[in-house]
């Protein structure tokens, strides 16, 4: 079936209380392993990609593999742009067949993320486009820094409220404690912080930085509240894992297919161990 829209796919796990995964890919490899994982377990799966992503395989190259792998999946897929920086970014995704885009505005002062989500979303509703975005401020963990445990900055309620009620938009991530890349030890999610988001604004919610999440938290997050859950680090971990796990102190190979399907094999087992526990299989 063709690209549908980020909405049709959350407003129903929202209604019905699972999460929808949102899985990142760089390649042909990691999208075919998201998509063979999500037609198994008959899961509606959102296939995104981060702005770098696109910069590395380029525009043409996403949409037309994304729309191919749609039309041949037997479960509704959704394209999703991750972390959008600008209203010009927007705008190449959406022409490019994008069915739903991701406008971060959280590091800009609260009245200018209001400004530029509102006008994604008047760009974006013309086509039936859906638009999340982002209120509050997000961990970053890498070699260099971490401000997962200090300096993480909750979204306040009733800004949630004031935000969607401003914008329209489609979905709101939530800053509840989690971190984008490698957790050094469990985070600490603010379960209670969810619930009372979503009690004010009833709308779908997202988690990002979800990868090192442990089960029990992730669990707990859906049933208070979280809709759509991205994973992108430990894809990349998985795929170079099995790779380097594979070929180590072997003999050279040039064989790039023999390479690669191990990386593949081993993001669609993590795929499918994060549908199962996000509650969505069956619902595609
Ligand atoms: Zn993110």
């Amino acid at each position: 079936m063709p690209l549908v829209n980020l909405k049709k796919l959350i407003v129903k796990a929202n209604r019905e209380n699972y999460a929808v995964g949102a899985f990142n890919f760089t390649n042909m490899e990691t999208l075919q392993a998201i998509i063979s994982a999500a037609e198994e377990l008959k899961s509606p799966v959102i296939i995104q990609t981060s702005e770098g992503a696109i910069n590395y395989m380029g525009l043409n190259y996403v949409s037309a593999m994304a729309v191919a792998a749609a039309k041949s999946a037997k479960v509704p897929v959704a394209l999703h742009l991750d972390h959008g920086g600008s209203v010009d970014m927007a705008k190449d995704c959406i022409k490019a067949g994008y069915t739903s885009i991701m406008i971060d505005g959280s590091s800009l002062k609260l009245e200018e993320n209001i400004d530029i989500t509102k006008k994604v979303v008047n760009i974006a509703k013309k086509t039936k486009v859906s638009v999340e975005a982002e209120l509050g401020k997000l961990g970053v963990i890498s070699d260099l820094i971490s401000t997962a445990d200090s300096s993480m900055f909750l979204t306040e309620p009733k800004e949630a409220k004031q935000f969607v009620k401003d914008t329209k938009v489609d979905a709101l991530a939530i800053a509840i404690g989690t971190a984008h890349g490698p957790f050094k030890k469990d985070p600490k999610i603010a379960h209670d912080r969810i619930e009372e988001i979503k009690e004010l604004i009833k709308m779908p919610l997202v988690m990002h930085g979800a990868s090192g999440v442990p089960d029990k938290d992730i669990k707990e997050a859906i049933e208070r509240g979280i809709n759509k859950i991205n994973i992108n680090t430990e894809i990349r971990q998985v795929f170079s894992k099995a790779i380097k796990d594979k070929f180590a102190g072997k003999p050279d190979t040039y064989k790039i297919r023999a390479y690669l399907e191990p990386g593949r094999s081993a993001v669609e087992e993590l795929v499918k161990d994060k549908i199962e526990l996000f509650g969505s299989v069956g619902k595609g």
